[in-house]
């Protein structure tokens, strides 16, 4: 596959960095993944402001030029096509560079280290709920940073709290904080529906303002589903009638059972079915 390094094109093998990037001995640096279907992207503009966004929160002085990065994103998805399908997923990672020192703080007169590369997604499924069987998820006291709203590259509490599931033989770890309350997942964000309402926990350090999230947000509106970002205890959590998760490689995943709890009546719910039906054919133009 292509992949892009330091503003050239280059087979992914053939792709070099130092040992000495501080995304390599810190996880200083910020990323994003975007994905695509058929070669069309889905919320390209939204991930670029989350971008500039994080690039900007741990001061890494590099512009994103949203044109260049369109034309630079589509190549990746284009070239690629032939080799790893129509579903493709984009990673971008800017990390802080590599100094000769290692030193903690942010060296000045370093170049940031620019690399994008394509995977392959799965398929989306269909809008059907009689054909999905749900996912089930692991339930844990979220254990990560207090900056969770930033996306660093550095993901070993991520890493380890997604790990959890995958031992439980589940599909996701959903977290909550101190107060018991459900933050979001370690690679998703989470929507509940309650008697036909929905809701998801509001935007602050805890969680990623995830771009899934903002799409489904939109769908709700558009499907006349009631909608409040407001805080979910995992008790209403575990009493809600569906439960989902949502992410850029996920898109919206009906979950029927949470730890030894079931969701609702075990099944994947009417609401899901309504707004991933709507979320389908909106994903490009939203
Ligand atoms: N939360 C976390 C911790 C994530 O890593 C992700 C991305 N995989 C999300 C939420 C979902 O974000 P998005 O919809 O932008 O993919």
């Amino acid at each position: 596959t292509i992949a892009y390094l330091n503003g050239e094109f280059v087979p992914l093998e053939q792709a070099r960095i130092s040992p000495l990037d501080r995304g390599f001995l810190f996880g200083d640096g910020i990323y994003e993944v975007i994905p695509s279907y058929a070669g069309k992207m889905v919320g390209f503009s939204q991930h670029m402001a989350r971008f500039a966004k994080g690039l900007a929160a741990i001061e890494i002085d590099y512009k994103i030029d949203r044109d260049e990065w369109q034309t630079l994103v589509q190549r990746l998805i284009d070239d690629n096509r032939e080799t790893l399908g129509d579903n493709i997923g984009v990673y971008l990672h800017v990390s802080r560079g590599a100094d000769t020192r290692r030193y903690h703080a942010y060296p000045e007169g370093v170049t940031p280290t620019v690399f994008g590369f394509a995977f392959a997604l799965s398929a989306p499924v269909k809008a059907d709920r009689h054909a999905h069987p749900g996912a089930s998820v692991s339930l844990a006291e979220d254990l990560r940073w207090e900056r969770c709203h930033i996306k660093s590259t550095a993901l070993l509490g991520n890493v380890m709290h997604f790990q959890q599931s995958v031992k439980e033989g589940n599909a996701e770890t959903l977290l909550y904080n101190h107060q018991g309350e459900i933050t979001e997942a370690s690679s998703s964000n989470v929507f509940i529906i309650k008697d036909g309402k929905a809701f998801t926990p509001p935007l602050d350090n805890q969680l990623l303002p995830g771009i899934t999230r903002m799409l489904v947000l939109e769908c709700l509106k558009i499907a006349g589903i009631e909608v409040s970002e407001e805080v979910i205890t995992v008790g209403e959590l575990l009493a809600a009638d569906e439960v989902w998760i949502t992410s850029s490689g996920k898109e919206i995943l009906p979950i029927v059972k949470v730890g030894d709890n079931q969701i609702g009546d075990g099944k994947v719910g009417e609401i899901w079915e309504k707004v991933f039906s709507v979320y389908s054919e909106q994903k490009f133009v939203l």
